[in-house]
């Protein structure tokens, strides 16, 4: 199942070391660079880009992990790694022959990292579609020196890598156990040179690149969703030698007062008096539009507590198909009238309107005890302690302090 090949191409096992690759990339590169065997120039992009992908820990990581496939597109979390660029390299396109001394396979072009900004929306916003502009500032290659960062020629190898243009650093894991990580220089940013200060562009002060304000407008389609993603395309940090990233704009929708999201479905609750549960009702809702939804159930239609009820259609619009919408579903709650709410001679005067309560039987005898219904809420306050102490002199207290406590009945 393991894609290997990239191994196969260096003649290196899967757990070869950096200095094992480097070592088998050299002598391969040697005996096939187009230069000395013109035959063997499909055999050395093959090498170079195993070498490319085999000598970067992140690429390796992805190759190991989802094979070539991963290189493609980016492949895992994250976005890209240069992956889709290298390909085009490979079969056919630019391809640049990396330098045979310790520059190694650096000379083709790495892509940037993607770069994410999160974009508060309201609910409003994505029922109806927005264009938002968002100020960014990011790098750019400086115009003055068009990236060169100084006069031709001015450039020396840096020191801080020895023109290598990574730093390798060790991370200890446990004991005994140590990894190895590549990063790029931080003095040369990955060039493996830098440039006299006396010859350095005054402009950007030889790093090429200058810090720049830049506003994209992004349009938030009707329809789309919280976490959406909206790319664009090379709108990342532009650096030397390197494909710049993308920008990648995240939706967060705000929280709605009044309606939730269920994919392009809306949720609402509404409360309604008993009157209108049993008598029907009408009301209004503001839509997300701003239009006025006269909502209306029937007389003679009971609306129980906890009811749901659908009006179809008025639910989110379908993303690229905003015609196409989702449903409302609102859930009734039902305000009951409170304690004496009328006279006892009204209320069996309401009675005789409401359906026939059931006849029930009570038994007679010395084993019939009537007992008292009292509110459940007064029995969990924080009175329960001393109520307990009360009846249960005895019993340890770890019952909890949550529901009714179960008094004995013997006395
Ligand atoms: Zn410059
Ligand atoms: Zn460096």
């Amino acid at each position: 199942m393991a894609d290997t090949k990239l191994y196969e191409l260096l003649g290196v096992g899967r757990g070869a070391s950096d200095a094992e690759i480097k070592k088998a990339y050299r002598k391969l590169a040697k005996e096939n660079h187009p230069d000395k065997n013109p035959a063997a120039g499909e055999r050395f992009k093959e090498i170079s880009y195993a070498y490319e992908v085999l000598s970067d820990p992140e690429k390796r990581q992805l190759y190991d992990r989802y094979g070539i496939e991963g290189l493609k597109e980016g492949g895992g979390p994250g976005g890209g790694f240069g992956g889709a660029s290298m390909f085009e390299d490979l079969f056919g396109g630019f391809f640049g022959f990396p330098g045979m001394g310790g520059g190694g396979a650096r000379s083709r072009r790495r892509r940037g990292e993607d770069t994410y900004h999160p974009l508060r929306v309201s609910l409003e916003d994505l029922y109806n579609g927005k264009t938002s502009k968002l100020q960014l500032s990011k790098t750019v290659i400086c115009k003055k020196c068009s990236g060169a960062g100084g006069k031709a020629g001015a450039t020396v190898r840096c020191r801080t890598c020895s023109g290598r243009g990574v730093k390798v650093t060790l991370r200890q894991l446990g004991p005994g156990m140590v990894q190895q990580m590549q990063s790029i220089c931080p003095d040369c940013h990955g060039e493996g040179e830098t440039i006299n200060e006396r010859d350095r562009c005054k402009e950007c002060k030889g790093k090429k690149v200058v810090s720049e304000t830049k506003i994209l407008e992004v349009h938030v389609d009707k329809g789309m969703k919280n976490e959406q993603k909206i790319p664009f395309r090379g709108e990342g940090d532009q650096l030397p030698d390197m494909e710049p990233g993308d920008v990648i704009i995240i939706l967060q929708q705000k929280e709605h007062e009044m309606f939730t999201r269920n994919g392009n479905d809306l949720y609402l609750t509404h409360t309604i008096g008993l009157v209108e549960a049993l008598c029907g009702f009408q009301f209004v809702i503001k839509h997300l539009d701003g239009r006025d939804l006269v909502i209306a159930n029937p007389p003679g239609e009971v609306v129980h507590p906890g009811m749901y009820k659908t009006v179809t259609g008025e639910g989110m619009p379908t993303y690229r198909n905003p015609f196409e919408k989702g449903n409302l579903y609102i859930k009734f709650d039902v305000t009951f009238p409170p304690n004496n709410f009328v006279e006892s001679p009204q209320l069996q005067q309401l009675e005789t309107l409401l359906p026939k309560r059931p006849h029930v039987d009570i038994p007679e005898g010395e084993h019939v005890e009537e007992v008292n219904l009292v509110d459940y809420e007064d029995t969990r306050d924080s009175s329960r302690g001393a109520r307990s102490e009360a009846y249960h002199e005895d019993d340890d207290d770890d019952m909890g302090g949550h529901g009714p406590r179960v008094q004995c009945a013997h006395q």
